[in-house]
């Protein structure tokens, strides 16, 4: 028996307009601590329609994030952390509306406003010692599940570790279809994918289960309809789907775990900085020996959406940074653990681990 006891998102709305409701949904808890908010609002929509729809009165803080050039940092979240704290004090609350990236970097100031030192210091299970102030999560791209999840992924000096306890998990999510609308269709495709990715994955290891299995199915056929069947494509009601699919899929991890593709991926993006979905699609297509069914499925889906996956990136790798890709890939132990068995030190070699990234 696997023992999890996971704590939710506290509420969540679903449906187009819901954004609509956020400044209601925050009026009763603006007295606390130093009575102000924070948004964190991914750059991109800096000088667009939505920022002009943030419910920021003045006391409040409106930070953009830009998140273009690298996955989030501890640096970039100390920093924010030192600013807000120096601006105005500890806020009421902190709201993300962004992508995962942004979802995450709201994760962690939430509770690193409350907790002494830099983020890095947490980097792990259960480290955080003190919780953090309210925070609600907003995506602008479906398909990571960080909504929903317990973790918040950052890349720090020594490793890219998420920072995860009940405390990271959101009290609010507002899950509004019309904010995933006008994403960039290969972005749109890559973030999807880690969805589907995240559920072959907890549904084909040891840990997989009823309860992990039920959400699974459910966001598989989603994704399916999202990226395969007829009718697929980037439209409205798709938008609606994609949102549930990647809540679904992040609660089947909840109670599974992800596999190869996301230990492997870990690699790349530690060393080369490659952003996580983008990564996942990469290394998911040369994973057939391991999932052979989905990554069949996965390029029938490439091929259908006219997307373009890089191949023979590893003909450009030195020995060196391989050999730390196979550092950072053979620590996920929890991974290896899920998608192989407690044999899996036999199995997963570092010849092995090196011959799959030169698939790549
Ligand atoms: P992202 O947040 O990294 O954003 C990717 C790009 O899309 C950025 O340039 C961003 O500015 C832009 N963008 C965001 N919304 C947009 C929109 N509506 N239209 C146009 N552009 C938009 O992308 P992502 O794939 O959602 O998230 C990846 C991140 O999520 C990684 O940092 C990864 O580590 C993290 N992650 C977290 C979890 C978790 O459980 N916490 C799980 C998986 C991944
Ligand atoms: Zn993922």
């Amino acid at each position: 028996m696997q023992f999890k006891n996971f704590k939710s998102v506290d509420k969540c709305t679903f449906g187009r307009g819901t954004f609509g409701k956020l400044d209601s949904i925050l009026a009763e808890k603006r007295h606390e601590n130093d009575q102000f908010m924070v948004f964190l609002v991914d750059n991109f929509f800096k000088g667009k329609e939505l920022a002009s729809k943030v419910p920021a009165k003045p006391e409040d803080m409106l930070i953009f994030v830009d998140v273009d050039d690298h996955e989030p940092t501890t640096e970039q979240v100390d920093e924010l952390r030192d600013t807000i704290l120096a601006t105005k004090g500890i806020p009421a609350g902190v709201v993300g509306i962004g992508g995962g990236s942004v979802m995450d970097i709201a994760k962690c100031v939430a509770l690193m406003v409350k907790n002494e030192g830099s983020s890095q210091l947490y980097q792990g299970l259960n480290l955080i010692k003190k919780e953090g102030v309210y925070h609600v999560g907003i995506p602008t791209l479906s398909g990571t599940g960080a909504e929903v999840s317990m973790t918040a992924v950052l890349t720090g000096p020594e490793k890219k570790l998420g920072l995860k306890c009940d405390w990271t998990v959101f009290n609010q999510i507002i899950l509004d279809p019309e904010l995933i609308a006008d994403a960039p269709r290969n972005q749109w495709f890559y973030t999807g994918m880690d969805t589907f990715i995240h559920c072959i994955e907890s549904m084909t290891g040891f840990l997989k289960n009823t309860f992990s299995e039920a959400y699974g199915y459910k966001s598989l056929d989603l994704c399916r309809d999202v990226f395969l069947n007829e009718g697929c494509g980037q439209t409205p009601i798709n938008d609606e789907k994609l949102m549930v699919a990647s809540y679904f899929g992040g609660l089947s991890l909840t109670y599974s775990e992800v596999g190869v593709c996301h230990a492997l991926s870990y690699g790349m993006s530690y060393v080369f900085g490659t952003r996580h979905c983008f990564a996942n699609c990469i290394i998911f297509d040369q994973l057939e020996e391991y999932y052979p069914e989905g990554v069949h499925e996965f390029r029938e889906m490439v091929k259908k959406n006219n997307i373009f996956i890089p191949k023979n990136l590893s003909k450009d790798w030195t020995d060196a940074e391989i050999e730390k890709m196979i550092d950072v890939t053979l620590a996920l132990h929890h991974m290896w653990n899920h998608a192989l068995g407690s044999d899996w030190k036999n199995i997963i070699t570092r010849q092995k681990i090196k011959e799959l990234y030169l698939k790549m």
